[in-house]
């Protein structure tokens, strides 16, 4: 696959961009970063709340993805952090994340992998 390595240039005075890295190349959602490897993707559940979804919500979709990261949980951190996304302490980092509605004047996040009997303790991610 000599096509894969090819990065970019000119090939019979026609200006090749360099596309190889932006097609072939898995980035990061939490750092932009090259991924090696298996990213560790992260899905982020419908919201299934009993009650009834508030309004603001629906002017605040979340993407459910799956999004990829590093392996690192930290990497999920800073993806949620720059969307102003909470994060739960008594979560991990998991493949299936779910989105806790904050209630207030502005549509706020936070989210939880929901694998604990206690009330979610949501800090700045
Ligand atoms: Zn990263
Ligand atoms: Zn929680």
């Amino acid at each position: 696959m000599t096509e894969t390595r090819f990065r970019g240039g000119e090939i019979m005075g026609i200006r090749i961009p360099t596309v190889f890295e932006e097609n072939d190349a898995i980035r990061c959602a939490g750092c932009g970063e090259h991924i090696d490897g298996m990213p560790f993707r992260v899905s982020l559940m419908d919201i299934m709340a009993p009650e009834a979804p508030p309004s603001w919500a629906i002017g605040a979709p979340i993407n459910p993805g799956p999004h990829q990261f590093h392996a690192d949980g930290d990497h999920f951190r800073a993806w949620a952090r720059r969307r102003g996304y909470l994060f739960c302490r008594l979560s991990d980092v998991r493949e299936l994340m779910r989105p806790v509605p904050i209630p207030g004047d502005e549509a706020r996040w936070g989210v939880c992998d929901g694998l604990h009997p206690e009330a979610h303790e949501l800090v700045p991610a």
